[in-house]
């Protein structure tokens, strides 16, 4: 009995152990993310750039800063700072809105289902502070197919230096 005992201690301890080791190698692989209170935000943000980022907004079409920018360089989420678009992707869809067929790199645009407004849609969020940015749609120029479309409010532009 004891035996047993000993053995059942000994695999708790090394189911213990392995779930340590698993969680932190997965840690190498998540980028830090910036967490903020509602509150937070708000205060850090423009009343604006809190309702479309915080809240899925959406600017009016036509209206965006970035909706005509053609200068080269990095755009960037306004909230975070993280590096989202290169302005070698992005094009004129005629839409109104900003749009690029590709992200910088998938890691940095987490993409999610929005059913709202009676549409199936996929959102775009920033993987880093989780805002919220635009939506992305298979109707895009080659080679990815994508049209990634995202609000100017959510964007702010690094020049290429
Ligand atoms: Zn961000």
């Amino acid at each position: 009995m004891r035996k047993l005992l000993t053995l059942s201690l000994v695999i708790v301890a090394v189911t213990l152990f392995a779930g340590q080791t698993k969680q932190e190698s997965q840690k190498e692989f998540v980028m830090d993310k910036v967490e903020k209170s509602d509150q937070e935000w708000e205060t850090c943000l423009t009343p604006e750039e809190y309702q479309i980022l915080r809240e899925n907004g959406t600017e009016l079409a036509f209206t965006g800063e970035y909706y005509k920018h053609k200068e080269k360089g990095t755009y960037v989420c306004a909230g975070c700072g993280n590096d989202l678009f290169s302005s070698d992707t992005k094009y004129d869809s005629g839409s109104g809105w900003p749009a690029f067929f590709d992200a910088l790199d998938k890691t940095k645009v987490n993409t999610k289902s929005d059913i709202s407004y009676g549409m199936v849609r996929t959102e775009i969020t920033c993987a880093k502070c989780d805002s919220h940015l635009g939506h992305v749609f298979k109707d895009g120029p080659k080679p990815t197919g994508l049209r990634y479309c995202v609000n100017s409010v959510a964007l702010d532009f690094s020049p290429k230096k």
